[in-house]
């Protein structure tokens, strides 16, 4: 997948975002926006005021914004790397065509929504990278939104609708309601309640509002068709009675109106003019322009009405994207948390050290179509490992450590406590994006002893093994080249210290460096400066690649071995991190100090965000 993208385009680049369109790979929905730009569709599109004023549709100026797009979640959970896409996509078209991106909380629904998941799906799309602040004639517009503002105007064309004959009140059970929908060789059959007089609706409808009917006893139908091939036609229920206090209206409201219908008059009262979901909603389509042509009939909307597109979700293999899977990851205790480095929320993805940049050059490259497909893994971590490879600084960090002794260091350097200050440069030459100034060099000390990796040692080498064995010379990396003499074993057999001969005079960057041939040159970490870490290795939460398909328990699934603790030493560089802060640990992978652990209490705590190459397809 990386192959055939134009990848260059983001090298030595921090900000994809900032990017020239010519970078920009067409899709169907850019074609839709510059066809409707080129045409005109909504230049005479009036917008003013609030959306929900009653002027609001009438007066305003026509919209200089030209395209609006929206991404309106439920606040009942945490997002996760499929709203990322969602996010990137309509964020991203308002920016590229010069529009405008509502930020919409979709919480029409009040027993599941809280203010902890509002305030946790602001924080992710800023995050992100992403705003819904616009200019507008050098005033900063605020395009924030909540659904649940709109309950008047909701209830209004409600009443429009009952009024034109549009909608009724039904008071079967649901049970019978579900039998009488049919299903999709049958049709539906008529409620005896369909042909209630406007009047009548009317009344009942505003008992219903009025608290006069216990919850479940009744609902308002759009009245449409009971024998639509679709059944979503099928005189939808579009209010329910449900006494919940809601997070944003209290107990102003007893009734509460359904998804279908209520994000379509959210799209409309917000002058979007593209809106954009996941395929499933495919079905929902004629609804959808259904309730528009009504509401546009009963004078209470804008022309022309919104347009609802439907692209394919994402999909990601070894991963799930169901707010409702995660939940129970959470619940049961199979993660620590939403953020859990584990967890693809972008609270989790955060912790786990992806970068916005990164996340957002994901959401370019694996595009938008119309086809439900799987997504590699191993594209996010390419993503990722192109952001970092000219951002994070190098440093050496030894994770399996065993002590190495350079025997003869007094008898070379004068004294058992000498130590060498070496250096290294933070990023290699390579690395460091044009025009930028190189950063500082790390500096670290080299003594009579050292933490290398165990595997570095073999008593006896196998074949082709180049690093420490008797006799075989090497190279600390930046610091002497060595000559191995042997090793100490405990009762036990395991080597408990790797012996070597330090060579003077061959120091990385003097003279007399290539004075003597090393086979190889190995990373280490000094005795006297090297930290301590707590280093958690992760890997997939899952072993298999559709953990969920077809009607598996995604809980099989779980990876026994998604994390594993290691005590390691750091160079002091490394060990100097600030939260957040990303690093690659040479030759073992990138790592972030973790957000939430590192320097609480004195603790340095790493967590590894992915290796140097790609081992999914192993
Ligand atoms: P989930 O299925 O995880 O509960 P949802 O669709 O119910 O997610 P919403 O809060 O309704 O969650 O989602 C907000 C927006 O994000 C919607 O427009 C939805 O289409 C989009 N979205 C959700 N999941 C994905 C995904 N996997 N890929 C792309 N977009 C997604
Ligand atoms: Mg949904």
């Amino acid at each position: 997948m990386s192959s055939n993208t134009p990848a260059t385009a983001h090298k030595n680049n921090t900000a994809p975002a900032a990017e020239g369109e010519e970078h920009k790979v067409s899709n169907f929905l850019r074609q839709i926006i510059e066809k409707d730009l080129e045409q005109g569709t909504h230049a005479q599109r009036r917008w003013g005021g609030t959306p929900g004023d009653a002027a609001h549709h009438t007066a305003g100026q026509p919209d200089p914004a030209k395209i609006r797009t929206r991404f309106p979640p439920e606040p009942n959970g945490y997002l996760h790397v499929g709203h990322a896409k969602s996010i990137c996509l309509n964020f991203g078209l308002a920016r590229d065509y010069g529009g405008v991106c509502h930020m919409r909380f979709d919480d029409t629904n009040p027993e599941k929504e809280e203010q902890e998941y509002v305030d946790s799906i602001l924080d992710a799309v800023q995050w992100l990278g992403l705003g819904w602040q616009s200019q507008c004639g050098g005033k900063t517009e605020d395009h924030l939104y909540y659904a649940s503002n709109y309950f008047d105007f909701m209830y209004r064309a409600a009443e429009v609708l009952i009024e034109a004959g549009h909608a009724y009140v039904d008071e079967q059970t649901p049970e019978q309601m579900r039998a009488n929908r049919g299903d999709f060789g049958k049709p539906g059959i008529d409620s005896p309640f369909r042909s209630r007089t406007q009047a009548d609706n009317l009344a009942r409808f505003r008992e219903m509002r009025d608290g006069k009917l216990p919850d479940g006893a009744a609902v308002l139908r759009a009245k449409i068709d009971m024998a639509s091939p679709n059944i979503n036609m099928r005189d939808p229920a579009i209010y329910r009675i449900r006494r919940a206090t809601h997070h944003n209206t209290g107990d102003a409201w007893c009734i509460y109106p359904m998804y279908t219908f209520a994000h379509p008059i959210e799209d409309a009262l917000e002058n979007i003019t593209h809106s954009i979901c996941t395929l499933e909603f495919e079905d929902q389509r004629p609804f959808y322009d259904w309730l528009m042509d009504r509401l546009a009939e009963g004078g209470l909307i804008n022309t022309p009405p919104p347009r609802q597109y439907e692209f394919a979700r994402l999909n990601l293999t070894y991963v799930i994207t169901s707010k409702r899977k995660l939940a129970q990851l959470v619940n049961e205790g199979k993660v620590s948390g939403w953020d859990d480095p584990r967890m693809p929320t972008i609270v989790g993805l955060r912790r786990r050290g992806y970068t916005p940049e990164s996340i957002q050059l994901f959401a370019e490259r694996i595009g938008v179509t119309k086809s439900d497909s799987w997504i590699d893994y191993s594209t996010l971590e390419g993503c990722l490992r192109e952001d970092l490879e000219n951002k994070a600084h190098r440093g050496m960090a030894v994770l399996d450590p065993v002590k190495l002794v350079l025997t003869n260091w007094a008898e070379a350097f004068g004294s058992d406590s000498y130590l060498e200050a070496c250096t290294q440069p933070a990023l290699p030459h390579r690395a460091v994006p044009e025009g930028q100034t190189p950063p500082a060099d790390r500096t670290f000390q080299i003594g009579k002893e050292v933490w290398i990796e165990r595997e570095d040692f073999e008593e006896v080498p196998p074949k082709g093994y180049k690093r420490l064995f008797p006799g075989n010379v090497v190279r600390l990396k930046g610091g002497y080249v060595i000559e191995c003499t042997g090793c100490a074993r405990d009762a036990a057999g395991k080597v408990t210290e790797v012996h070597a001969k330090v060579i003077p005079g061959t120091k990385s960057g003097t003279p007399g460096a290539d004075s003597v041939k090393a086979k190889a040159a190995i990373t280490w970490v000094g005795v006297a400066d090297g930290v301590q870490a707590e280093v958690r290795l992760y890997d997939r939460l899952f072993s298999e690649a559709q953990p969920d398909a077809g009607g598996k328990n995604f809980l099989d699934a779980l990876n026994p071995d998604s994390l594993k603790v290691v005590t390691a030493y750091v160079e002091p560089s490394l060990a100097a991190a600030k939260p957040d802060q990303k690093f690659q640990f040479e030759r073992h992978g990138y790592f972030v100090a973790d957000r939430a652990d590192h320097g609480v209490d004195g603790k340095v705590v790493f967590n590894r965000v992915t290796g140097l190459k790609d081992s999914w397809g192993k």
